[in-house]
């Protein structure tokens, strides 16, 4: 089964791009330690973004805002030029990249010393190079094991080792969407396998019996072609050289590899899977599932055989189902590749010709086609009964002689046929035509088949025999025209069906198979989504199901492959007749041989017969729409399906939806009786950082590894050359390389990688995933790392108390922090109670990033070194409080890292939690002790003045002796601002360059000769810059900037029209509210401090 993999989209979703709120990415990166060692008071070198560090994101200034943008723009434009550079002299990109590098190799090999399985050992902090900063490698070394070995991820752990809570919360069950066993991991399963671990993480901390089940697919056709492949590479034999059992070994051992590098990406993605339950779609238990539901729906009728028309691929000679085909739209005459051709291939092309009327010389009767190769297989001409111009032919039984061949054609009146197109003659081909297909069934027609199986002419083919069929459609033209039978050629915009796993031209072709009735199965399965019981989310996806579901034709059940399940079904030849294996009478099923035998016996008593198995096997897809009932047992009745089925969430890409999440639904209807899951979430898909879909071809596919543990863009270019590409293909997929990945791709580590995904995934379009994200997000991982280094140092000797608890004795800052963890335990669990995956991770960066490390480290400094006794220790609890929340909200996103520096933090008193796995997740019901919103409020104006004052100083470049007043607006702010911690508060986050900070009464005029920025409603802060700046200068930089403001105003205007609202997610919405909010008041205060200084100017 192919996760994400559709280049085609069987559902449309036009929603365009949507890059959601991601982390600045180059935004200062030094850790907090570094800049607190470098620079004592966090103040921001003059004239550097002062938007790096320092305070709350939120109050962020104008100023800074369009700072930061600039810097974007800049650094967007330096990467672009670098890439540039580097596709110009190959060797240069490479010389940069290698000196890069040298960062990361310096550290030389990481050895584990942990062995396997065992508690990983943690060197201290200091004494190796290895854990001085962080490195993801070293971090996401060993835990893995652990968790696994200790049965962490079992659902029954909960039980034995938590079971009140683990009772009280219920089951909570992902099966996993089986990746291809052959194929490679992209980052679609990143995706699938982030988003899942996510909710089964956030579930199993919350105390649910929680069970991530994995496992594999077969994939026939996918899997059968790599390796007849790879046999024909290698040994140039044929699957029919080796025979059915030898050539199905040879793909056993091959997907033996596949599946332990395919589990080996899964554990390093941090996926907590149980795999004590792994399946296998071709396991026993699986096996007897599909046989069992085969054989239980043939037997009701609802499974029948029957010879029409199916899609056949003459590459992979098999029967594809309508979902394995795309439709490709041309407009006129267009060539196109085909596999096979050396030469490319007219379509779209409508050819005119005529047909000599048998008896009549010198009449006619002209025809149209776009594939005039099918004329070979013409049994009739159709026209309408009313079409006067050939009403003498029918009255007369006028037939048309074939040019090529001795077959005589009857003209027949069918309403069917359109009299206003073209000459209102129409060809019928039945044998390889849908639509003719029915009106050869009506007139009781010849059904002749010109094509063999791999797509050339057969005997029925005439002169043309042994042709290849494209060859045949420019070989009859020519005959045509040297008959003097040709008329004309049109262009003619038209659909052509292509295989979406080779890309051939999908032939219709006439073969029995074995087919799903689907009208009686859709409605139950329709139903239980409309009445709720399975919830699909976004709800573009339950439009898209109900329109296919809605829509639904029989399901071609047969494959012409050896490599899958061997349909369980018997023809039964009877002893001295000639019967046609495509009649449904003829045919029985039975779970065993013997079973077959007794209803053969049954059914045709007195007769003699021998049984003769179908060769061909089940559609992939059958036996994956068993998924969440087989791999816990279904048939039998097990432990595991009482316990665990129906499932809970079924998390995909939504191109699948109806390939695999509606098939599951109904079979397990009509199977179990039961629904397979209570919710569907349908993540996006991911394309490249250009908006185009991942394909190998364009070389944009991103392996995982690669992101998680980095490479050279020469070692890119290297796997390149491995695939199959051919050589026009490799050139475009290097160029794509070069752009996109100038330096190669740093590594990025597991926890960054699916912080970044989950941070992406709004619930709205597709994402356009950009390594420089994903490399934002570690440089979070690091600030982490690194808070949690300084805390530690900062704790010294000391015991948190025993439980989450007040001290009573906290200071305004400690109370904000304590009530920031509280809302953002609250805001998360929201976020992740209705999937929203973008918002939670947001929550957490926030939390961690802006209010932790920047504001509330930065301010208990002053307290750890001056504070009473009493005051140092409250802090400290506070601080490893703060610090502990932060690490449990982000541990489902972040799994690796929260638990290494959990296992660093020293545990409370009576906490024997073993690992950050089984810890309880922040829950508001708990912290609520901790809400405090007047805290908040006071504790935001203080930080929102510093963040002014800091803004002011930095916009000037004063770095010394600056001259500041806060200008309180209402008596309430005065008295916040009055408080003798208030002032200490205010200048350990302003930054060095302050030397007086005088607070002025509400009603105090404001001073003269300063620059101004306005705090929200409730203060002014003014920075005295007399004598100190060219006012000129700075009025031309104000116009400026005052004149960019108002583009953006205009702009941000612009883009949010109707259609826009229609479009987006709500979250993307408020970010681009946020940004016109913030734009408009740019505007506004430079518009004010071009007439503070134009009244400077007069003073
Ligand atoms: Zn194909």
């Amino acid at each position: 089964m192919a996760l994400n993999a559709a280049s085609h989209s069987v559902i449309s979703n036009k929603a365009a791009p949507i890059n959601p709120a991601t982390p600045p990415v180059d935004s200062d990166t030094n850790s907090v330690l570094a800049s607190i060692n470098a620079d004592p008071t966090g103040q921001n070198a003059p004239g550097r973004d002062g938007g790096g560090k320092g305070i709350d994101r939120k109050v962020k200034t104008e100023k800074e805002l369009e700072k930061e943008r600039k810097k974007a723009e800049k650094d967007a434009k330096f990467k672009t030029k670098k890439a540039a550079q580097a596709v110009a002299s190959g060797d240069k990109g490479g010389e940069k990249k290698g000196k890069k590098k040298v960062d990361e190799e310096q550290l030389g090999e990481y050895v584990e010393e942990t062995k396997k399985g065992g508690k990983k050992i943690l060197k201290p902090l200091d004494s190796s190079p290895f854990t001085k900063a962080y490195v993801p490698k070293v971090v996401e070394s060993a835990w893995n094991d652990w968790w696994d070995k200790e049965g962490f991820y079992r659902p029954e752990y909960n039980v034995e080792h938590r079971s009140e809570l683990a009772k009280k919360k219920g089951n909570f069950t992902i099966p996993i969407p089986p990746p291809n066993v052959t194929g490679k991991l992209h980052c679609g399963h990143a995706l699938a396998t982030a988003l899942q671990d996510v909710l089964i993480r956030w579930h199993r901390m919350q105390g649910y019996q929680t069970l991530y089940l994995p496992g594999c697919d077969h994939a026939g056709i996918s899997t059968q072609s790599v390796v007849e492949k790879m046999l024909w590479r290698r040994q140039k034999k044929t699957r029919y050289d080796l025979g059915r059992p030898k050539f199905l070994e040879t793909v056993m051992e091959w997907k033996n590899d596949h599946h332990d590098w395919i589990v080996s990406v899964l554990k390093r993605m941090g996926g907590s899977f149980d795999w004590t339950r792994e399946a296998f779609t071709m396991d026993e238990n699986l096996s007897t599932a599909v046989i069992e539901t085969f054989v239980w729906l043939h037997e009701e009728g609802l499974i029948y055989r029957s010879n029409r028309l199916v899609n056949w691929c003459t590459q992979l000679n098999t029967a594809l189902s309508n979902l394995e085909v795309d439709n490709k739209e041309i407009s006129g005459r267009t060539l196109l590749d085909v596999p096979g051709y050396e030469r490319k291939v007219e379509f779209g092309v409508l050819t005119s010709f005529k047909y000599p009327i048998d008896g009549k010389k010198g009449e006619y009767i002209t025809v149209a086609t776009t594939r005039p190769e099918t004329m070979l297989g013409d049994t009739a001409i159709a026209v309408h009964p009313n079409d006067d111009r050939y009403k003498h032919l029918i009255k007369t039984g006028a037939k048309a002689k074939h040019p090529f061949l001795d077959r005589l054609l009857p003209i027949i009146a069918d309403n069917y046929v359109d009299s206003a197109f073209g000459t209102g003659a129409v060809k019928i081909t039945p044998a390889h035509d849908p639509n003719d297909f029915a009106i050869g069934k009506r007139h009781n027609l010849e059904f002749i088949n010109i094509l063999t199986d791999d797509g050339c002419l057969n005997h029925n083919g005439g002169p043309f025999k042994g042709q290849k069929r494209f060859d045949a459609r420019s070989s009859v033209v020519d005959k045509l025209m040297e008959l003097g039978l040709f008329v004309k050629k049109e262009d003619n915009a038209m659909k052509i069906p292509l295989c979406n796993k080779c890309g051939d031209i999908i032939e219709p072709l006439q073969k029995p198979q074995w087919w799903m009735k689907m009208k009686e199965l859709s409605k139950p399965a329709i139903q239980v989504v409309k009445d709720g019981e399975i919830k699909i989310r976004p709800e573009t996806s339950e439009r898209a199901y109900y329109q296919w579901m809605g829509n639904i034709n029989d399901w071609c059940l047969s494959r012409q492959l050896w490599w899958g399940h061997q349909i369980p079904a018997y023809f039964v030849r009877i002893q001295g007749r000639d019967d046609d294996s495509s009649d449904n009478e003829l045919w029985v099923t039975g779970r065993t041989l013997e079973e077959a035998t007794k209803k053969a016996e049954d059914k045709f008593q007195g007769e003699k017969f021998t049984l003769e198995r179908d060769e061909d096997v089940l559609d992939t897809w059958f036996s994956s729409g068993l998924w969440p009932f087989s791999t816990l047992g279904w048939p039998k009745e097990t432990n595991n399906l009482e316990e665990f089925f129906p499932t809970s969430v079924l998390e995909t890409g939504w191109d699948i939806l109806p390939f695999w999440v509606a098939r599951m639904i109904f079979l397990s209807l009509k199977l179990t009786g039961k629904i397979p899951f209570k919710e569907v979430y349908c993540h996006s898909l991911i394309r490249d950082s250009e908006g185009r879909k991942m394909s190998k071809s364009l070389g944009n596919v991103v392996d995982p590894i690669d992101i998680m543990t980095g490479i050279s863009l020469q070692e890119l270019k290297d796997k390149l050359r491995i695939g199959n590409l051919d050589p026009k293909e490799l050139k475009t997929a290097e160029k794509y390389q070069n752009t996109a990945f100038p330096q190669g791709i740093p590594q990025c580590g597991a926890d960054a990688l699916r912080m970044a995904l989950c941070a992406y995934t709004t619930g709205g379009g597709d994402i356009s995933f950009d390594i420089s994200v994903i490399h934002g997000y570690r440089k979070f991982c690091n600030k982490i790392y690194q808070a949690t280094k300084y805390v530690l140092g900062r704790l010294g000797e000391f015991t948190p108390s025993n439980t989450v608890q007040k001290t009573g004795k906290e200071s305004l800052s400690e109370r904000w922090i304590l009530h920031k963890l509280a809302t953002a335990s609250k805001e998360t669990n929201e976020h992740l109670t209705v999937r929203d995956f973008s918002l939670a991770t947001q929550v957490g960066y926030k939390y961690f990033l802006n209010n932790l490390c920047d504001v509330f480290i930065e301010n208990s400094k002053a307290i750890l070194e001056h504070g009473s006794a009493e005051q140092k220790e409250s802090a400290k609890q506070t601080l490893y409080t703060a610090l502990e929340g932060g690490l449990l909200l982000l541990h489902p996103f972040m799994p690796f890292l929260t638990e290494e520096l959990f296992q660093r933090i020293p545990r409370r008193q009576d906490d024997r939690t073993p690992s950050i796995t089984v810890a309880n997740f922040p829950e508001f019901a708990t912290l609520k002790v901790f809400h405090n919103p007047w805290a908040e409020k006071e504790y935001d104006l203080l930080v929102d003045v510093s963040k002014g004052l800091r803004s002011l100083t930095a916009e000037y470049a004063i770095k010394d002796s600056a001259q500041t007043f806060v200008h309180p607006l209402d008596d309430t702010t005065h008295s916040i601002l009055q408080a003798p911690t208030s002032r200490s508060s205010i200048l350990s986050l302003s930054g060095k360059a302050i030397s007086s900070l005088t607070l002025l009464a509400p009603s105090d005029p404001s001073p003269t000769g300063s620059a101004v920025y306005t705090v929200g409603t409730s203060a002014t802060v003014y920075l005295d810059i007399k004598g100190r700046i060219d006012i000129d200068k700075e009025i031309v930089k104000a116009k400026d900037r005052l004149k960019k403001a108002n583009e953006t105003v205009e702009r941000q205007r612009k883009i949010m029209d109707e259609s826009w609202k229609a479009k987006v997610s709500e979250a993307v919405k408020e970010t681009e509210r946020e940004r016109l909010r913030v734009a408009e008041l740019e505007s506004g205060n430079f518009g004010k401090s071009i007439t503070q200084f134009e009244n400077l100017k007069i003073a």
